[in-house]
């Protein structure tokens, strides 16, 4: 039984290789990015830039090429297969020490939200997708106590200013919490001018929140971190 196991995933190794989701180059493992593609994409930093309100904003990889394309399937074609790869790069930067300074004393993580309606028209939320899993190994737990309340049009062509005017009060509690002394882990997929955390930051500070912390997957923010 061992041996034809064995043999099956062999052919299926043969016929099927696993190939790094950006590039398609053969890899060892499946939706392992290969090292060229992690080496251009990979990035964990610290953001050196101060955002309102926010008390540090740690990204993950760059926004660029890969993770860009990674990120736009999942989004704008709401295509759930590009996740594994996602969470494989995630597993890859577990123990980077940014990793392990941002996530010390962190009492819960809130995702940022989608409007209602974005929710039920994607059919889920990209940030949960991509970062649930990962928090419930560490056993820090993902509480959606945010909502959307004001439906806002894609931001991306939007400049910082307009971002700001759009995204002023879209985020509220889902009850009157008391957050005294906490210490938050904001997630975002895609970090860009820090509008939208900072909306929601503003919310949990308004609420006694202590610290708030972003994570985000990918930010473009180039310039703005150590390149
Ligand atoms: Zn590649």
């Amino acid at each position: 039984m061992n041996l034809l196991h064995e043999l099956w995933e062999a052919l299926i190794y043969f016929l099927f290789p696993p190939r790094c989701p950006v590039c398609r180059e053969i890899v060892d493992e499946r939706y392992q990015i290969c090292s060229k593609c992690a080496g251009k994409i990979l990035h964990v930093d610290f953001s050196n830039e101060k955002f309102h309100l926010i008390d540090r904003v740690l990204r993950v990889t760059k926004y660029r090429g890969g993770t860009r394309d990674l990120l736009r399937k999942l989004k704008f074609d709401n295509n759930l297969r590009v996740v594994p790869a996602l969470k494989k790069i995630l597993d890859d930067v577990d123990r980077r020490e940014e990793i392990l300074s941002l996530l010390n004393g962190i009492d819960f993580v809130v995702p940022v939200p989608l409007h209602q309606s974005r929710l039920a028209e994607r059919g889920f939320n990209q940030t949960e997708e991509i970062f649930a899993e990962w928090f419930a190994k560490k056993n820090l737990p993902l509480k959606n106590i945010l909502i959307r309340t004001v439906e806002t049009p894609r931001l991306y062509s939007f400049g910082k200013s307009e971002r700001e005017k759009i995204l002023s009060g879209a985020f509220t509690a889902v009850e009157e919490l008391d957050l005294s002394g906490k210490k938050i882990l904001l997630v975002d997929d895609i970090f860009t001018t820090g509008t939208t955390c900072r909306e929601c930051a503003k919310v949990l500070k308004s609420l006694g929140a202590e610290k708030v912390f972003v994570l985000a997957f990918a930010s473009d923010f180039g310039k703005k971190f150590d390149d």
